[in-house]
């Protein structure tokens, strides 16, 4: 029988079998509206009430900091758009970010650019981290906002957090992390890390797709981006997505709770995919070596094309990825790759494996007995290949 890996836990993750019993009740029994009065819907309000007290537990928050929103995407644009409409009324139209943001940040920056606002993008330089003292360098008198991510989707370099929000609060300036990647994967803390909000994402620590939350710092003003009825202390209209919601409250607290255990066991499996990648001749790790997510590896290959190499590894059983998700049906190589300084022929022979809570050893020896060979077959075909081993005889 062929083996079934799947390595594209940046992209999504499976329900846990907890997650999913737990969140069965609420689409079977307990259907009754958050907000309605009769007793049916005491059940649903409690159990969203628990998942925002999981949830504040994780972050080191409290629950009435916790926002449920329709998932990662919502939350920085809430974040983003609600920050920068509140200080526009007081002159402040400047915001700092980085480069190789998801697109739910870059893409909110490029709407307020034409709103008028001035956005400065951080270089994130060849080892995808962000430097401190360029962030430093970049506030103005102005600047209302800073957001830069936790750990990046595709090359899962992590940023220097607690650095940067200690800026921020000595300068005054709200902070906002998209901590979609980060969130269950890596310790938290958001008043250890002068966070003042916080995306998350279900469906990137074994919850479910279509939830997540912000996290507002109390005494933080922000605009609603959704308005309507007065669910969320009317600061998010729109009646919850119960199930969804007690899914991300145990996605987020077994993801936590098991953290440390699980990440001992994909650092070795990360570790071995990066020290076998790169013994083959011409390929690089994208990202810092060791500031990156316990599971992540994003490492280039000459010669090839990566959509190619995807094709290869499905056909192998292998679920991986060449860029974001969101982007493989474009052609360009993705920004975060030509971030780091790659030209646009390296980048597209990239391959993102992020592995998550199921993978074992053996799963990675899959990967490692595959992945050669299928280089090795692509090269022998590739002309771009060719023209690279004509450069070296020279
Ligand atoms: C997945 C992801 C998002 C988007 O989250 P959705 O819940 O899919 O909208 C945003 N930022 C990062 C870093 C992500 O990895």
């Amino acid at each position: 029988m062929k083996r079934f890996v799947y390595a594209d836990h940046s992209a999504t993750t499976q329900p846990s079998e907890h997650v999913v019993e737990t969140m069965l009740p609420y689409l079977r029994t307990y259907y009754g509206n958050p907000s309605s009065l009769y007793a049916i819907s005491d059940q649903t309000k409690s159990a969203v009430e628990h998942a925002r007290e999981q949830v504040a537990r994780a972050l080191g928050a409290e629950s009435k900091e916790i926002f449920f929103t329709s998932g990662g995407s919502e939350s920085d644009n809430w974040a983003i758009k609600g920050v920068a409409h509140q200080l526009a009324q007081k002159g402040k139209k400047h915001i700092v970010s980085s480069v190789f943001e998801h697109h739910a940040v870059l893409h909110t920056l490029d709407a307020l650019k034409k709103e008028g606002f001035e956005i400065t993008l951080l270089p994130v330089h060849d080892n995808g981290i962000v430097r401190v003292e360029e962030l430093t360098a970049a506030l103005r008198e102005d600047t209302a906002l800073v957001t830069i991510m936790f750990a990046n989707n595709e090359i899962g370099t992590i940023q220097p957090i607690a650095e940067i929000g200690a800026i921020c609060k000595q300068r005054g300036i709200l902070f906002h992390t998209d901590a979609v990647q980060a969130v269950g994967n890596i310790p938290i803390d958001v008043h250890e890390m002068n966070i003042d909000l916080l995306s998350l994402s279900a469906h990137k620590f074994y919850g479910p797709k279509g939830v997540g939350a912000l996290y507002v710092r109390k005494g933080v003003r922000l605009p609603n981006l959704i308005d309507g009825g007065m669910q969320e202390v009317g600061r998010r209209a729109g009646t919850e997505n119960v199930a969804g919601i007690v899914g991300l409250g145990t996605a987020i607290e077994d993801a936590v709770s098991t953290m440390q255990e699980r990440n001992q066991k994909l650092i070795l499996m990360r570790d071995k995919i990066i020290d076998e990648a790169l013994k083959i001749e011409r390929s690089r790790l994208n990202g810092d070596r060791y500031q990156r997510l316990p599971g992540s590896a994003n490492i280039s290959f000459e010669g090839i094309e990566g959509e190619a190499l995807l094709l290869w590894l499905d056909q192998n059983g292998i679920c991986a990825s060449s860029g974001s998700a969101c982007t493989t049906a474009s052609l360009d190589p993705s920004h975060v790759l030509l971030a780091l300084g790659l030209k646009h022929e390296v980048a597209h022979g990239s391959l993102r494996l992020s592995l998550g809570a199921e993978n074992t050893m053996e799963d990675v020896d899959h990967i490692l007995s595959v992945l050669p060979r299928v280089v090795d077959m692509l090269r022998a075909m590739s002309p771009l290949w060719e023209e690279i081993k004509k450069q070296e005889a020279l």
